[in-house]
């Protein structure tokens, strides 16, 4: 048996039965971490002594026979996660020593229920970014082909799942950053309902957009890792009282009678024609488990790139104020390019003379764009798109063009505008790289994707297809 290649459930199983020990699985991924992250470049830090640690912690709990969600799982963390006592840097030079006082809400749950962090992951620098280019400390390699992007701005994440260097990885997706590198790195992804999982702790991007999910192998251990991350928190006043289900209960097989709506808009020029077959090839399978398809339209799907680029940099450019290099961190000359640009770009639309034919008029096509998919989820329960337009490029094919860099983020930006989940699944290999479809439902409809997603999962099992790594 390989540990690292075992998805979450199958872990705790072996542990359950004394297979190996979280001591075992802990070093299997520090194994691996050590003989390919110098050519992936998945971490910034790797925590050692602190995971053996826990392990051992780990340890001694199952043998006391107490049972937690992740008792004794290695898990890896976004490098945007708040850790107390570990280095995190948003993957800025600005942040280059800091160190929290504090755990974020997601991490101390995740803690609690027994999970082991081997390490931060690297990330396109403040979240900015579809590729993974725009970290400090230099891109992540897409483990399918090194020479290949894999996917941004979470990129470590998927990568150290992919590759077997942790069983799960946390992520933020404020346009698309959990959903596309895990389209391109063939696991799981998903961006939960905004304000199902709290925020605080995570270095915020654009707060009314950013959404805390997390990358698996599989659909039931997404929704396993949900389960432990979602619910109220005190500590951040847009995480409603809603209670959390037993995700897992609502996986099955059959999808009689749900109804998934295909937009027109999504499935037009500017699709690459093998992301369209692809796309259509899942439909098939859905057909087949008794999903009925729905051609239906979000008109104003044209307008989101750009009310997505006015309200996301106005947002960025507030929430890296606080960066001044008096409080924390090093000073302003330590922002990189793209940091810049947005804060330039942000600065501009919310000013005294534009603020009403940029931000306000982009605050208003958002309400359309709400109003859409409302309409829609009137006739559908969940709606199916490719995550994007086209499949992994290789790294440097967009690094000079930032607005083709943006365009990659036009099925996925959507979602963040109206605060919907999306649930993002490996559907197939172009040119031996991993494209994804996602899954849209309306505000607190987890349930429904994760029964969507498993019932298309168990059908294909192209996550089984791990990327063939030098030993
Ligand atoms: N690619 C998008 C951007 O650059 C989304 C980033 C994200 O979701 N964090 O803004």
């Amino acid at each position: 048996m390989n540990l690292r290649n075992l998805t979450i459930t199958e872990a705790k199983e072996g542990l359950k039965n004394k297979q190996f020990s979280a001591v075992e699985l802990t070093q299997a991924a520090l194994d691996q971490i050590k003989l390919q992250d110098n050519n992936l470049n998945a971490f910034i830090t790797v925590t050692e002594n602190e995971a053996l640690d826990a392990a051992g912690h780990a340890d001694k709990l199952i043998t006391q026979g107490e049972d937690k969600p992740l008792l004794g799982i290695p898990i890896a963390l976004k490098d945007l996660f708040s850790t107390k006592g570990i280095r995190t840097t948003a993957a800025s030079r600005v942040l280059d020593n800091y160190v929290p006082q504090y755990d974020a809400t997601v991490v101390t749950r995740l803690k609690e229920a027994g999970g082991v962090i081997v390490g931060k992951t690297n990330c396109d620098a403040w979240a900015h970014g579809s590729s993974g280019e725009n970290s400090d400390f230099d891109p992540t390699k897409n483990p399918y082909n090194l020479e290949y992007v894999p996917g941004g701005s979470s990129s470590g994440s998927p990568v150290a799942v992919t590759s077997g260097m942790s069983l799960m990885a946390t992520g933020t997706d404020t346009g698309g950053s959990i959903r596309l590198p895990a389209s391109f790195c063939n696991v799981v992804g998903l961006k939960p309902t905004y304000g199902r999982v709290s925020r605080y702790g995570i270095v915020a991007m654009a707060s009314s957009l950013d959404s805390i999910g997390h990358f698996t192998k599989t659909v039931a251990d997404s929704a396993l890792v949900l389960g432990i991350t979602a619910g109220h928190d005190p500590l951040d006043a847009t995480t409603p009282n809603h209670s959390v289900p037993n995700y897992n209960e609502f996986l099955g097989y059959d999808l009689k009678g749900i109804r998934i709506g295909v937009p027109k808009e999504y499935y037009a020029q500017g699709l690459d024609k093998n992301m369209h077959k692809l796309a259509d090839d899942a439909l098939k399978v859905l057909i087949s488990r008794g999903a009925n398809v729905i051609d239906i339209t979000l008109p104003y799907s044209q307008s989101a790139i750009a009310v997505y680029y006015i309200i996301q940099t106005a947002e960025v450019s507030s929430n890296l104020g606080r960066y001044d290099g008096i409080r924390y961190g090093n000073d302003r000359s330590y922002f990189g390019d793209e940091a810049k640009r947005r804060i330039m770009l942000g600065t501009y639309v919310l000013s005294a003379g534009y603020y009403d034919a940029y931000y306000k008029k982009a605050q208003q096509v958002r309400t359309l764009i709400v109003d859409d998919f409302r309409k829609a989820f009137e006739q559908v329960d969940a709606i199916v798109a490719p995550v994007s337009p086209t499949p992994p490029w290789k790294i440097g094919a967009k690094t000079d063009d930032p607005l083709a860099m943006y365009l990659s983020d036009i099925f996925t930006v959507t979602a963040n505008i109206a605060g919907l989940p999306g649930l993002a699944v490996p559907a197939g290999f172009i040119n031996g790289l991993p494209s994804g479809i996602q899954i849209l439902g309306p505000h607190f409809s987890e349930d429904k994707l994760f029964k969507i997603g498993y019932a298309y999962e168990q059908e294909t099992q192209f996550w089984k297809e791990a990327p063939k790594l030098n030993e």
